[in-house]
């Protein structure tokens, strides 16, 4: 049984004490909340102001990127080291990430080593763009990428791994892949990746989420689905009621599945 987690991905939004009133909103209504783990990604540097606000709730908070050294000249860069004690997970290869910061397949595999390696819970995003998925690429382009992020990475780590199916067309666009279309990607393609590495048991416990234009009125419909363990959701999570509407619908689309 693979409990869903609905994760926020504030990009490059919020200053600090927007960060931190959030927190404060949310915290209360999402820690009575069963059945659904829910998390924050945000900007480095409300992380740590978000750890304090959110103490004591079960509340997920997460980095949106880091790099895969400890420390040294690196400027700029975020390690796992420094992230330690105050975030708990890290989105790896958002395909902004890749996009707009040349993150590739090996970057995204070192970073995810390195996740691993300090005890954060890592959020693997892979997915198609527009021009692949029309031209019939999805299913290998997928496949690939979620090959290159795993590579020599255990079974048992992979278990503990969460990956985010994020078709690149419905970023941000208000057009979310089809509810079916989104399990169908999950199961028959990032789950049965991983069942071909690390055999059905294990790919059975990867917990997969679909990101792209998640929001209130769908967000339901693609719970629904019983290959989709979950969601992480930029713009619908930005509003503190909009989302704890998105965890809500989450913990009850999968208590009814
Ligand atoms: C995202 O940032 O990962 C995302 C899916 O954004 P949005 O929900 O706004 O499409």
């Amino acid at each position: 049984m693979r409990t869903p987690f609905l994760a926020g991905n504030w990009k490059m939004f919020k200053t600090v004490s927007e960060a931190v009133a959030f927190a404060e909103a949310v915290k209360g209504p999402l820690s009575m909340l069963k059945g659904v783990e829910c998390g924050i990604c945000a900007s480095a540097v409300l992380l740590h102001p978000l750890s304090l606000a959110l103490k004591g709730s079960s509340i997920h908070l997460g980095a949106q990127n880091m790099y895969w050294e400890k420390e040294g000249a690196f400027t700029g860069e975020t390690s796992p080291v420094m992230l330690g004690g105050i975030a708990d997970c890290v989105i790896i290869g958002h395909s902004e990430r890749r996009q707009y910061f040349g993150e590739t397949d090996e970057t995204v595999n070192r970073k995810l080593k390195a996740a691993l390696a300090h005890s954060l819970m890592p959020i693997v995003c892979v997915g198609e763009s527009l021009a692949q998925n029309q031209a019939g690429e999805t299913e290998a382009f997928v496949s690939g990428q979620i090959k290159g992020a795993f590579a020599d990475i255990s079974a048992e780590q992979a278990a503990g791994i969460v990956v985010a199916y994020e078709p690149i067309w419905a970023i941000g666009t208000g057009l979310a892949a089809t509810s079916e279309d989104a399990n169908r990607i999950i199961g028959q393609v990032v789950r049965a990746t991983l069942a071909g590495l690390y055999g059905k048991d294990v790919a059975g416990q990867i917990r997969i989420q679909y990101g792209g234009s998640v929001n209130t009125g769908n967000v339901a419909e693609l719970m629904s689905q019983p290959e989709i363990d979950g969601g992480l959701v930029g713009g619908a999570s930005l509003k503190p009621e909009g989302f704890i509407a998105l965890c809500e619908a989450t913990a009850q689309a999968k208590s009814k599945g």
